[in-house]
C-alpha cells in the first residue's frame, strides 16, 4: 500500500490574477489532480499559470456526494489541491466537509493561504481588525436574519458579512434596525478595476445605496458593539420614558438605546411597551 498523498487547499485570486502566489502555482503544477468548485473557471486561471492539470468538480450543492471518490484517490497515495472559483476554499465556498472527512480519515491536509475577501475588506476598511466575527452570508428569511443579528449584537468585534449587490440596501437597512446606526464600510469589487471602499455609518450608507444599480461583489463591514457597561433596568426605563415623553416612536428609540446600554432590541421595546401602558 502507498504512502496517502495530501490535501491542499489553494487559496486563488478574487478578481486579479496578479493575486496568485508562486506556492499556489507550484501546488497547482505538483499535484496529480485539481478539485475545482466549477472546472470551467478554474480553467481560466490553470491557463493564465501556463497549466493543464487533470481535474475533478466539487460542486457546492453536490459537495457530500463528491468526497468519497475525491479521498478515495487522496488515500490511494495521490496528491490533490482543492481550488474555489475565488479566495479560500471552505470560506462560504465548497471545501469544508472535503475537509472535515479527510481530518476524520486521517489525511494529511494542507493549506496554501492567499486571497480571501473579508480579510482584504476589514485590513482597509478603517474599522477595528483585532477583533472580528465573521457571518458569511446572513440568513435571508426574516426571522433567521433577525436571530442571527440579535446574537451578535452585543459583540465588540467587528462583523463582516458577505451579501449580493442586489440585497445590499435591504440588507444595510436591516442591520441599522437591528444594532443601531453603527460605522461600516462597503468593500466592493476589492482588486478588481471598480474597486471602492465606501465609509460611513449604516444609515449613510443605506441612503447611498438605496435605489442605486450596485454592481459586482461586495463586503460589508459593521463595527462591534462600542456602548459602555449595560445599563440597569431603572436607566433603560428612564431613557425610555425621556425618549417617549420627547415623541419618539418607540421602535426606533428601543434599537438606539439597544447599541447604548447593551441590551437586545427586543427586551428595551418590551419594557417600552410596559412603560407606555
Ligand atoms: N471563498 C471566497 C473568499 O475567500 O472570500 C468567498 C466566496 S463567496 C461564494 C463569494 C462572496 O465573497 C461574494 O458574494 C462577495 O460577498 C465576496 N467577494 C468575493 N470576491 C470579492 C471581491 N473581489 N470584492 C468584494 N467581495 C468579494
Amino acid at each position: 500500500m502507498p504512502d496517502a498523498g495530501t490535501l491542499f487547499l489553494v487559496a486563488t485570486p478574487i478578481g486579479n490574477l496578479g493575486d496568485v502566489t508562486r506556492r499556489a502555482a507550484e501546488t497547482l503544477r505538483d499535484v496529480a489532480f485539481v478539485v475545482c468548485e466549477d472546472t470551467r473557471r478554474s480553467k481560466v486561471l490553470l491557463a493564465h499559470l501556463g497549466l493543464s492539470r487533470p481535474t475533478m468538480s466539487l460542486p457546492a450543492f453536490d459537495e457530500s456526494a463528491r468526497v468519497g471518490p475525491i479521498l478515495d484517490r487522496v488515500a490511494a497515495g495521490e496528491d490533490c489541491a482543492v481550488v474555489t472559483d475565488a479566495g479560500t476554499p471552505g470560506i462560504s465556498d465548497p471545501g469544508e466537509r472535503l475537509v472535515a472527512e479527510a481530518v476524520a480519515r486521517g489525511l494529511k491536509v494542507v493549506p496554501v493561504p492567499g486571497p480571501v475577501a473579508f480579510a482584504a475588506a476589514l485590513s482597509a476598511s478603517g474599522l477595528p481588525a483585532g477583533r472580528f466575527h465573521f457571518l458569511g452570508f446572513l440568513p435571508r428569511a426574516g426571522v433567521d436574519r433577525k436571530a442571527v443579528l440579535e446574537e451578535v449584537r452585543p459583540l465588540r468585534a467587528t462583523l463582516a458579512l458577505y451579501e449580493s449587490p442586489r440585497r445590499l440596501a435591504e440588507t444595510l437597512g436591516d442591520l441599522k434596525e437591528a444594532l443601531g446606526d453603527r460605522r461600516a464600510c462597503v468593500a466592493r469589487e476589492l482588486t478588481k478595476v471598480h474597486e471602492e471602499l465606501v465609509r460611513g455609518t449604516l444609515g449613510e450608507l443605506e441612503a447611498r445605496y438605496r435605489g442605486a444599480e450596485v454592481l459586482g461583489e461586495l463586503v460589508v463591514l459593521v463595527e462591534g458593539r462600542t456602548g459602555e457597561a449595560r445599563w440597569t433596568e431603572d436607566e433603560v426605563r428612564r431613557a425610555l420614558a425621556e425618549g417617549l415623553a420627547r415623541g419618539e416612536k418607540l421602535k426606533p428609540l428601543s434599537t438606539e438605546l439597544a447599541e447604548r446600554a447593551g441590551w437586545t432590541g427586543k427586551d428595551v421595546y418590551r419594557l417600552g411597551l410596559a412603560e407606555k401602558a
